[in-house]
């Protein structure tokens, strides 16, 4: 199935360059009419209109779960512990949180900076198509709606500050959720498994890696997290971020910065921080 769907205003598009259709639904109800939407994919003829990236939100606005992989490229993983220490490893259950589905914003929405300790984190985020549970590897890309960009934008003082440490409101503050452009099916890219991710801020480039390099590639995270409950149509996972965040580089968000991230096939997300 193809199709790059977004949100113009609060409705269901077909996003292609600038050039929208429009879907009369809203966003949401798109994940029970995926065949309908490819079908209106193929046959697409004139435009509704053209719209600008400041005018979309969030392709996937009110998920049902969100999952977020910390600690899922080995380059990652070196640099948080060159930190602090704490002796990270690879060969352990997976680190997972959330982002409450709050967060989530459009694909040029300013992000809201708070305190001297934000972050940018670009990741590759999968959307759910069906109800899945108890599925094997080999199943998990047919459960996959679409790709899009995510930012996991984290306040690195906050995601630590209880103990244990408790990432989800870290990453959970209004705006750290920037994703987009559009929500893209996994066929119109040319491997989903091998796309390559970057993010730069105010044009230098700080991240740029491969999804080939997750630890814990895509297929492997669904199985693993449908062995323990059911994802449903709509649910978002945000795979991990490459080597290159701030916290590891010793530079902070600031006001003004401009967060360029985009991965191969999926277009850009450009947010300014304010
Ligand atoms: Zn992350």
């Amino acid at each position: 199935m193809s199709f790059r769907l977004a949100n113009r205003a609060g409705q269901a598009v077909l996003l292609d360059g600038e050039d929208y259709w429009d879907l009369r639904i809203a966003p949401m109800e798109a994940f029970a009419r995926l065949e309908d939407m490819h079908r209106q994919w193929d046959s697409r003829s004139a435009p509704d209109g053209q719209v600008s990236p400041a005018e979309l939100g969030p392709p996937v606005p009110g998920p049902k779960q969100v999952f977020a992989y910390g600690l899922n490229y080995r380059d990652h993983i070196e640099e948080m512990d060159e930190v602090d220490y704490l002796g990270r490893t690879t060969n352990e259950a997976p680190v997972v949180f959330t982002k409450y589905p709050d967060c989530l914003v459009g694909p040029a929405a300013p992000v809201k900076l708070v305190g001297d300790n934000c972050d940018y984190e670009c990741e590759l985020v999968v959307a759910i198509g069906a109800e899945t549970r108890n599925i094997e590897e080999s199943q998990a890309w047919d459960r996959v709606a679409g790709l899009m960009i995510g930012q996991d934008i984290s306040d690195r003082a906050l995601q630590v500050a209880a103990t244990p440490p408790q990432f989800n409101l870290g990453k959970s503050r209004e705006s750290f959720g920037p994703t987009g452009p559009a929500l893209v099916s996994p066929d119109l890219v040319d491997n989903p498994d091998d796309l390559a991710i970057s993010c730069r801020i105010n044009g230098e480039l700080r991240q740029n890696s491969r999804t080939s390099y997750l630890i814990r590639p895509v297929a492997e995270i669904m199985a693993y997290l449908s062995s323990i409950l059911t994802l449903h149509p709509g649910d978002l996972i945000f795979t991990g971020t490459p080597g290159g965040v701030g916290q590891a580089l010793g530079l902070y968000l600031k006001p003004g910065d401009v967060i360029l991230s985009e991965i191969e096939g999926l277009g850009a997300l450009e947010n300014t921080c304010v």
